[in-house]
């Protein structure tokens, strides 16, 4: 159903390349299942305080697994490692920079073209679509869709690169705040991660969900699913230069940087302390959009 949606959606007014619609039929026959054990997350149910409170938890202890967590079965498991390793090929062979902003088009198209990559199998781009058409709430994941077409494009003449940082920044609003940030904190603070597009995103929520070893719900505690990440939109991560992966840490809210961000009323957090919509306290997200 959800395919058939897809296609409608596309065929009603994108741009359908010879080879994409060729893998449209092709997957048109068998849809994988890929959450076998979907569990809705029933916010206006009695039990509403329970719910919450049973989501505060989990959000403040993102990195555990709970017995209630959603998980892939073993064949899918295999299905995501290999899509996890083809977005990893896909994304040297095109940057690390350009990769942020690669559409879901265009990456079909040099997978294709490229043997270093090689083309999405039948079982990959089902995976994929499934997992981008998926209601996150049935794993545990509450926030916003704010992209709803796998296919959606970023226009390059909207987004300028960040020299020394290997991302991009939407111009108008989001590059603004980043250069007053610059400018009221200092070089101290840098780019973290900018503009994500979609493909970036599916690659980053599947290599967390390899981590947790297939527990889909483990990893949206971490990282928004993709077409529900703000990075599609606008918003962007800053880090402390020199701080590395502990920018992407509680311990980022322990930096002088950070407290001049809190301080000067940047750090209009999108995910704060306790959230509710099941993702981890991040204090190095500037939300713009
Ligand atoms: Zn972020």
């Amino acid at each position: 159903m959800k395919r058939r949606m897809f296609i409608k959606k596309l065929s009603a007014g994108a741009v359908v390349s010879g080879g994409l619609a060729a893998w449209l039929d092709i997957l048109a026959s068998e849809r994988v299942f890929v959450f076998p054990e979907k569990r809705s997350f029933e916010l206006l149910g009695p039990n509403l305080d329970e719910h919450i409170k049973d989501g505060l938890h989990k959000t403040k202890n993102f990195n555990r697994t709970y017995n209630d967590d959603v998980l892939l079965n073993p064949e899918l498991y295999g299905v995501l490692q290999l899509t996890v390793q083809r977005l990893a090929r896909l994304q040297r062979l095109v940057g690390y920079a350009n990769f942020n902003l690669l559409g879901f088009d265009d990456s079909m198209k040099y997978a294709t073209s490229y043997s270093r990559v090689g083309a999405f199998t039948k079982q990959e781009l089902d995976f994929i679509e499934s997992v981008f058409f998926e209601d996150a709430s049935h794993y545990g994941f509450l926030g916003n869709k704010v992209i709803t077409k796998l296919t959606s494009n970023i226009s390059s003449r909207e987004t300028i690169k960040i020299p020394n940082t290997g991302h991009y920044l939407f111009k108008g609003q989001p590059l603004q705040t980043y250069n007053k940030i610059k400018k009221d904190v200092g070089d101290n603070v840098t780019l973290t991660s900018g503009i994500r597009g979609v493909v970036k995103q599916i690659h980053l929520f599947l290599a967390k969900a390899v981590k947790t070893e297939g527990n889909i719900s483990q990893a949206s505690r971490s990282l928004a699913p993709p077409g529900h990440s703000y990075h599609g939109v606008g918003d962007f991560d800053v880090g402390k230069v020199g701080f590395g992966a502990n920018n992407f840490t509680a311990a980022f809210s322990t930096t002088k940087e950070y407290k001049k961000l809190r301080d000067l009323g940047y750090l209009l957090i999108r995910y704060t302390e306790n959230n509710p919509y099941g993702v981890r306290f991040e204090p190095w997200h500037i939300k713009v959009a």
